[in-house]
């Protein structure tokens, strides 16, 4: 039996993080309907556990790679985004924070300094805000 899983599973991609994170979304969201009775919801979650089979018994190897390195780059964009959104939330009473008009940088000024000009540290341009 196992050799013949084995031999079966031979050449063929298997469970990457996509995968998981899918099974593990398939698991919460049988678990919603299960208590909602949303059939919307339980169909959402077959579509995911079938996604996550057929990319695990995926015999193109490339592609999944392709498509699970591109899952993570943007999973870790999104964490990365979530702890300076946490960083600026925690020095908020402190700073104040400007978009700089010129390139987009983020800029941190101390708060109750009246209107200042702000030079973007990466730009070099100069804009006026109250802080
Ligand atoms: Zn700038």
């Amino acid at each position: 039996m196992r050799e013949k899983v084995q031999r079966f599973m031979y050449g063929r991609y298997g469970f990457d993080e996509l995968s998981k994170v899918a099974l593990a979304a398939t698991l919460v969201l049988m678990v919603v309907s299960l208590f909602t009775k949303n059939r919307f919801i339980y169909l959402v979650s077959l579509i995911l556990l079938v996604f996550s089979y057929w990319r695990a018994l995926s015999k193109n190897t490339k592609k999944r790679q392709q498509e699970n390195r591109k899952f993570l780059s943007i999973r870790y964009r999104g964490v990365a985004r979530w702890g300076k959104w946490k960083e600026r939330q925690a020095q908020k009473k402190v700073y104040r924070f400007y978009k700089c008009p010129g390139c987009g940088q983020m800029v941190r000024v101390p708060k109750g300094r009246g209107r200042i000009c702000i030079t973007c540290p990466k730009c070099q341009v100069e804009f006026i805000r109250k802080s």
